[in-house]
């Protein structure tokens, strides 16, 4: 395949183009750099098959140009981590809008098959004990920023799915539930590796609100194959699949499992929600996946534990 992937220096999407080179794909990588990094892509840049450029979403003619030349696109470029989405709330809305549209629409013209990466945020506060993908929507008000993300995400699957009903192109929208592993930063929001990294220094964990609020991480080792796999299943098209875990976790629990697996020093500080993201924020207190219309589509089984994904990071970051 001739791959194009946006977002491919970031943390999903440069695993990702590992994947498909080692599988003999061709791929070109669309990033503007702002959360990715060159350094993702390192042990790929002997690579023939790959190519970065260096440019945004937002920029049409460079997306037309790049999704004219591919047969297939897999789009995870976007504004991500809660800390971009609440400190450049217009910034964000902008490129998980129109950049989206920009990239789908291309697609469609082109005739290019097209992964778009959404998110289990935009279940927002709906809790459920195993969200199945046609759950309800529970957003809080547009006026807390934090919901910008969830918004943007839900309107990028429907232009998603027009699109694809309208075109007859291929369309799969895959939402991802914490996935984590090696090259996700934590500046950005993302629990585990700051946590990780915080318990690697011996400083305090910081655990938000009470950590009793509930997640269940995903590996990106699991989530990649089923990414690629997913593409090759007609149904698995225009329809959103959930990708994620297999155990629940609090974050307090989190925290204390961390401190274990590395035999860190650190104490955990609880800090309160409003002085971590700011005024008006609100958590979900759960986010739980049900897996199985993945599973029915592509056996999708993952294997990785909490702990072989802490120790992924745990690793990555003592290399
Ligand atoms: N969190 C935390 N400490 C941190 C970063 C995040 O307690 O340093 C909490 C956050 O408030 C949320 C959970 O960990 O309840 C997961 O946060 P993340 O940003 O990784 O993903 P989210 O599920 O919020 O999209």
């Amino acid at each position: 395949m001739k791959a194009l992937v946006t977002g491919g220096a970031g943390f999903i999407g440069s695993h990702l183009c590992d994947y498909l080179i080692a599988h003999g794909h061709q791929v070109t990588v669309l990033d503007d750099l702002s959360t990715g990094s060159e350094e993702n892509l390192r042990q790929l840049a002997d690579a023939p098959d790959l190519q970065l450029v260096k440019g945004s979403i937002l920029d049409t003619a460079l997306v037309d140009d790049l999704v004219g030349s591919s047969d297939t696109v897999f789009h995870l470029a976007a504004a991500v981590g809660v800390h971009t989405i609440v400190d450049k709330p217009l910034e964000s809305l902008r490129t998980n809008l129109h950049g989206t549209e920009n990239v789908v629409d291309a697609a469609a013209r082109h005739g290019a098959r097209i992964m778009v990466a959404s998110t289990s945020e935009v279940y927002g506060k709906n809790d459920a004990d195993g969200l199945t993908e046609d759950a309800d929507r529970v957003l809080g008000s547009p006026l807390k920023s934090r919901w910008s993300y969830a918004a943007a995400k839900g309107l990028d699957e429907l232009v998603a799915y027009v699109y694809g009903r309208e075109t007859g192109v291929p369309t799969v929208i895959t939402r991802f539930f914490n996935i984590v592993g090696p090259r996700q930063t934590g500046r950005y929001g993302m629990v585990v590796p700051r946590f990780v990294g915080q318990a690697l220094a011996d400083e305090p964990i910081t655990v938000y609100g009470d950590g009793s609020q509930r997640r269940c991480f995903g590996s990106v080792f699991d989530v990649v194959p089923a990414v690629v796999k997913l593409m090759d299943t007609p149904a698995a098209y225009n329809r959103a699949v959930n990708l994620g875990g297999l155990e629940e976790v609090s974050i307090r629990g989190l925290a204390e499992r961390v401190i274990e697996l590395t035999g860190s020093k650190s104490t955990i500080e609880y800090i309160p929600y409003e002085k971590a993201y700011g005024e008006g924020y609100e958590d979900m207190r759960r986010r739980m996946p049900d897996t199985s219309l993945a599973r029915e589509l592509i056996d999708y089984e993952p294997t990785r534990r909490l702990d072989d994904i802490i120790n992924s990071i745990v690793e990555s970051k003592r290399a």
